[in-house]
């Protein structure tokens, strides 16, 4: 018997519409090339401590209805995110605030910093930013764009900042405040027992399965799936063979070992902004869930370009490639069986909320059986 619905990917955006589906009287067949579920949101116990295998997930979000939905599979703790930067022996308090701005100039009150960034950025005479660098320097101007962004970025992103998109600099809050919390969400926080069991969960109906290691392109080639629904959530480029070349994407390699300390870098975010240093930054996962087990273990991220063979993280939204992309949706137009989702299928920067948001908006439009 052919399921309802086949879903390519058992990340957040196949798992919450296979639950949703199951919900509304559907079957699904959950596929995913990897061994194990949840997509880049796995984490893994390692000695007690919930380990983001495929780099920092924290939860956030303003949206009341994700919130009360991601929290029927998990309770969320308390974490809120507040990275540090290192820049050669100088620490920062990141997102950009007060305790930022003072640490910088030795400035007290929001007006003297304000005062300081408007100096700095009169001398630019920037118009409408039109990339990354020039939204960077006319947020915070040029000091701490030279030492807490321009490196960070060229190191995550493998180009020049004026050749990327003033979106991703937008991701961060600059506040006139002494506040180091990294989002300016309502509702923030780490699901205890790990994201693996939310997905975990979300797939657990009988209307479900799931197969691991299992590649679309070979279920594909032995399956007629015209007759199915298809939720998409890999590479729309792959999906179509790459016949208008390839997206370019992002992806990070991590150095992750256990130490045998109770405490390597006192926070779970450490950002590394100067170019010299290889790696992005240091997770020490422990810090998530305020973790007392007597060794610790810590990941060091390097980004690298993705090629193919390696698992795509980041969408490089620059005009290039979003051009080709589109060119793509154009395609998945015809393709009237086919759903693409998730940060790959619809080559977007999305944020754990936000895949949700889409799978549940994508899910009201689906009927109930029968
Ligand atoms: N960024 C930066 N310095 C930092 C942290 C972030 O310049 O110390 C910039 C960088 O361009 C990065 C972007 O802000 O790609 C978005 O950062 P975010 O922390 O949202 O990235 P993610 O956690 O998704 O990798």
């Amino acid at each position: 018997m052919q399921p309802d619905y086949l879903i390519v990917g058992a990340g957040l955006f196949g798992a919450v519409c296979a639950h949703e589906l199951a919900g509304k009287g559907y079957s699904s067949l959950v596929i995913d090339r990897r061994n194990h579920i949840a997509g880049n949101i796995y984490t893994k116990n390692v000695h007690g401590i919930q380990v983001h295998q495929y780099g920092a997930h924290i939860f956030h979000t303003s949206d009341r209805e994700v919130w009360d939905y991601v929290n029927r599979f998990a309770e969320f703790n308390q974490y809120i995110n507040s990275p540090v930067a290192f820049y050669k022996d100088e620490v920062y308090n990141l997102p950009f605030n007060m305790n930022t701005f003072s640490k910088m100039w030795g400035v007290r009150t929001p007006e003297e910093a304000r005062r300081k960034i408007a100096e700095q950025v009169e001398k630019l005479n920037i118009k409408m930013p039109e990339n990354l660098e020039e939204q960077a320097l006319s947020l915070v101007g040029t000091d701490i764009y030279e030492k807490l962004i321009k490196g960070y970025t060229e190191k995550q992103w493998g180009r020049p900042c004026r050749e990327l998109p003033a979106f991703i600099i937008r991701r961060l809050p600059c506040r006139f405040t002494y506040d180091n919390n990294y989002f300016n969400d309502r509702y923030q926080g780490i699901p205890i027992g790990g994201y693996t069991d939310i997905v975990k969960q979300m797939l657990s109906d009988a209307r479900i399965t799931v197969e691991l290691g299992v590649d679309f392109k070979s279920y594909r080639e032995a399956h007629d799936i015209h007759e199915m629904q298809v939720i998409y959530t890999g590479c729309i480029d792959e999906y179509f063979d790459y016949k208008l070349g390839t997206l370019e994407y992002r992806s990070v390699r991590f150095e992750t070992e256990e130490l045998d300390m109770e405490n390597y870098q006192g926070n779970a975010v450490v950002n590394y902004t100067e170019r010299s240093v290889p790696y992005t930054r240091i997770i020490e996962h422990k810090h998530f869930e305020f973790g007392t087990q007597p060794t610790t273990v810590i990941s060091r991220e390097y980004s690298q370009e993705w090629s193919k063979g390696l698992e795509p993280y980041y969408p490089v939204n620059d005009p290039r490639n979003q051009e080709r992309f589109l060119a793509y949706e154009k395609l998945a137009e015809s393709e009237t069986n086919v759903t693409f989702g998730g940060r790959l299928g619809q080559y977007r920067y999305y944020d754990m909320d936000k895949v949700i948001r889409a799978a549940l908006d994508y899910m009201s439009t689906v009927k109930r059986k029968g």
